[in-house]
């Protein structure tokens, strides 16, 4: 599904990833996990183009966005952007648009959706975040938590194969940490993939079918979890 092969990026003279090597399968939970500055953010900022990469191969679903080296041409580029949705640590939501606008934003400007048929699929979302009634609320109006299935929500709008959240749960408490998990479970239920970066270790067991580590801008240890195989 996602293919990353050899990538290599530097800040200047520091070099942050050192030949990265990671495949991800259809409807995997990927957690990334490692400790500060082993350049976990850097990584999933590069897979969503974000950051421009010097060396490697980025991949999806044998698009590739980075060819050894050299990226697609910027057609290419923006239709697999399209199919990576990116979740933020600070929600990044529009403060002026209520929850609905903020939803119907992209798929309008991007995918150029109706406004009616946008709006119908962003309240089903809605719907099934949990969050029918706060379609008229304001980021303002809500918990952090909420915010959080907002922002999920708006990712989801795009319809993306491959889903990245940064640090989901940072701001959340162990109560919302919980939903968050259960919604993400669910997504990979519907096949979809998901990558997760966090430095948050007990979510990072309860939500995913894999964990990897992160350090010195490679990937260190690679092994399969899921509660549901350790208790069998
Ligand atoms: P954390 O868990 O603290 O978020 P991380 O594993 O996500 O850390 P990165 O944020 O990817 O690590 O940072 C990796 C290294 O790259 C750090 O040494 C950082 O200082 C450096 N770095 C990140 N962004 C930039 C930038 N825009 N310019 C220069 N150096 C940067």
């Amino acid at each position: 599904m996602l293919i990353i092969e050899n990538l290599h990026k530097s800040f200047g003279k520091t070099k942050v990833l050192k030949g990265v090597n990671l495949h991800i399968k259809k409807g995997e939970i990927l957690v990334v996990v490692g400790p500060s500055g082993g350049g976990k953010t850097t990584f999933l900022r590069s897979i969503n183009y974000l950051e421009k990469c010097q060396e490697g191969s980025i991949s999806l679903n044998g698009n590739y966005l980075l060819k050894e080296g050299h990226y697609a041409n910027k057609k290419e580029i923006k239709s697999i952007r399209k199919d990576i949705g990116l979740v933020f640590q600070n929600y990044n939501l529009f403060p002026h648009l209520s929850v609905l606008e903020n939803m119907i934003e992209a798929p309008i400007r991007v995918l150029g959706q109706t406004k009616e048929q946008a709006t119908k699929e962003a309240l089903n979302t809605l719907a099934f975040l949990g969050l029918s009634d706060k379609a008229n609320s304001y980021p303002y109006e809500l918990s952090g938590g909420q915010k959080q299935r907002v922002a999920i929500g708006r990712a989801l709008c795009m319809n993306p194969q491959l889903m990245c959240f940064d640090e989901p749960t940072s701001a959340l408490d162990p109560t919302l940490t919980e939903e968050v998990a259960k919604v993400i479970k669910s997504l990979s239920i519907k096949g979809m993939t998901i990558l997760i970066i966090t430095h948050d270790m007990g979510f990072a067991k309860k939500v995913a079918d894999r964990i990897v580590s992160m350090d010195q801008g490679q990937i260190i240890e690679d092994h399969m979890y899921s509660e549901s195989a350790v208790l069998a």
